[in-house]
């Protein structure tokens, strides 16, 4: 029996986290359970200056560090800025680019560079699309994002790129409003076919991982490992909340084992 990939959480922390004992106390939170997860594996997003400190902790392959975001040059004038290169040195292996949240502040150009970068230096962009509202040019919306990216980066290794499709109606609003399972599936097809246009072949997207993002937690994460093909989740808000991730750990654990063996055991 062919062993399924696992399903990636990848945890946004945003600037959630102010100090170096609450990032080191959340990780330690939730490190053990994770080393134990057989089909789940989580991605640790700290803000840039707690990435080496978590990283220091990372002694198991179920968990891993990322960047919230990195500059495309390895150094230079750049006030403020951190580089892809200091993220790698840091122990960063995944970049978050062109989230919602940061894309007032750069340009489509800014995002595709930094792409390149983290692919460069071997690191895993994971890249953020979606559309601010599903009005009559949302599908059009998704396919410019994709084009805006990969008619400026070059097409290799899409086994390193991971799509997070998080539309900007459902993130981290005051009210809760995920997408559906189905929503998602619809954009997903928009997606592949656009990628599949542009690496023009099945095989590279098939190597891709999609990933949804947008208000998801313990109670809607069900409608999605049931009814959608999705690698995994981008998660904002419950991703320093470790009671509600070990509630999804477990939802995701018992979801694959079904698949692999059938019903579980009481
Ligand atoms: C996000 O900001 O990428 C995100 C998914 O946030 P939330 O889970 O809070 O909607």
């Amino acid at each position: 029996m062919m062993k399924k990939p696992k399903k990636m959480i990848i945890a946004n922390w945003k600037m959630n986290v102010t100090s170096e004992k609450d990032a080191e106390s959340l990780f330690l939170s939730i490190k053990n359970v994770v080393s134990k997860l057989e089909y789940t594996t989580m991605v640790c997003c700290p803000p840039h200056m707690y990435v080496n400190q978590v990283a220091r902790y990372v002694d198991h392959r179920n968990y891993r560090v990322g960047g919230q975001d990195a500059y495309p040059e390895e150094s230079g004038s750049r006030t403020g800025e951190t580089s892809v290169l200091m993220m790698k040195n840091a122990g960063a292996e995944y970049v978050i680019l062109g989230h919602s949240e940061r894309r007032h502040l750069e340009t489509k150009s800014d995002v595709a560079r930094k792409v390149t970068a983290v692919l460069e230096h071997d690191m895993v962009p994971i890249i953020c699309i979606g559309e601010e509202q599903r009005d009559k040019n949302w599908k059009k919306t998704l396919t410019q994002q994709l084009r805006d990216v990969f008619n400026r980066v070059p097409k290799k290794n899409p086994e390193n790129i991971i799509i997070a499709y998080e539309p900007v109606w459902a993130i981290s609003g005051d009210k809760k409003n995920p997408a559906t399972a189905v929503e998602y599936m619809e954009a997903l097809e928009v997606i592949k076919k656009e990628l599949q246009k542009m690496f023009k072949t099945a095989k590279a997207v098939d190597d891709m991982r999609f990933l949804y993002g947008g208000s998801l937690d313990d109670k809607n994460i069900e409608d999605f490992l049931k009814n959608a093909s999705v690698d995994g989740f981008l998660v904002g808000r419950v991703s320093h909340d470790p009671r509600v991730l070990m509630t999804m750990f477990r939802l995701i654990e018992d979801h694959e084992h079904r698949e692999l063996f059938g019903q579980l055991d009481d």
